[in-house]
């Protein structure tokens, strides 16, 4: 019996300080990114064991909306230096199989967008023509597959944040914030459909899925036991959930460790 654990990263597994959300000794931290010369991402000495202690039991499957550059700044989420099997990067529109993209995957998913328009170059004139606004820091595109906002914080409107949704859905677009981005993503690159193939692909018999936002519902949807943490964008957007999707009762770099000890029990009783 194969069980696949496909597992988001940000917020779900590693925390940067803000988003801990309690504080936690330096000496229980590990640091697994750096940026820019800084410590940016952390999980618990606990979290960290009990992810690695999955293996062989469980495959471990990362699944974020990370650029590849992104995700490679990311350490310590596997023992050993080696690249997973399978890593899911870009929202969907990756998948890595030993470190290198599979490139028929991506071809398809480009071709999907393609056909339904959309592709970066129809959504930035929309972007432009709503989002002209002195909340609006940066505008980011990552790669050519999806485009994010930096955003302010203090001055973003959150209540109209439904209104924007609504019409970025009927172009094609999801949206999502989380932190200080808004994303922006096409329908066709789901994190759902790359966890798909790799199911398919490692023949896994039973999907445990973990996530915190918007981006992270149709892949917890689609497996067979979703997690979610309970301080993420989903739970604060009240988005409705299946009974198989049980929100954590902590917070924070808590709800890590707590949705790592669920994904072990979780993992034994299916065998
Ligand atoms: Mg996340």
């Amino acid at each position: 019996m194969t069980v696949l654990f496909a597992s988001d990263l940000d917020q779900t597994l590693i925390y940067s300080r803000n988003s801990m959300g309690i504080e936690v000794k330096a000496e229980e931290l590990i640091e697994v990114e750096r940026f820019e010369g800084k410590p940016q991402s952390f999980m618990t000495e606990q979290s960290q064991s009990a992810l690695w202690e999955l293996e062989p039991n469980t495959v471990f499957v990362p699944v974020t909306t990370r650029t590849r550059e992104q995700y490679e700044r990311v350490t310590g989420i596997y023992e050993g230096s080696e690249p997973p099997q399978f890593a899911i990067i870009s929202n969907g529109a990756v998948i890595l199989e030993n470190g290198e993209p599979i490139k028929e995957w991506s071809t398809d998913i480009r071709r999907r967008c393609v056909d339904e328009k959309t592709v970066i170059e129809e959504l930035l004139p929309v972007i432009q023509q709503y989002f002209n606004e002195d909340w609006v820091l940066r505008v980011r595109q990552a790669e050519d597959w999806f485009v994010y906002l930096i955003v302010d914080r203090e001055k973003f409107p959150e209540e109209k944040i439904g209104f924007y949704t609504k019409i970025f859905r009927k172009i094609g677009w999801g949206m999502s914030l989380q932190g200080r981005k808004l994303y922006f993503m096409p329908e066709s690159i789901t994190k759902a459909a790359a966890m798909e193939y790799v199911r398919d692909r490692i023949k896994a018999d039973y999907v445990i899925a973990a996530g915190d936002s918007l981006l992270d519902l149709d892949l917890l949807e689609s497996a067979d036991a979703g997690l979610l943490a309970a301080h993420g964008e989903a739970v604060r957007a009240d988005a409705e959930v299946s009974d198989h999707i049980i929100v954590t009762e902590e917070q924070g770099i808590k709800a890590g460790e707590e949705i790592l000890a669920k994904v072990a029990d979780l993992s034994l009783q299916s065998k």
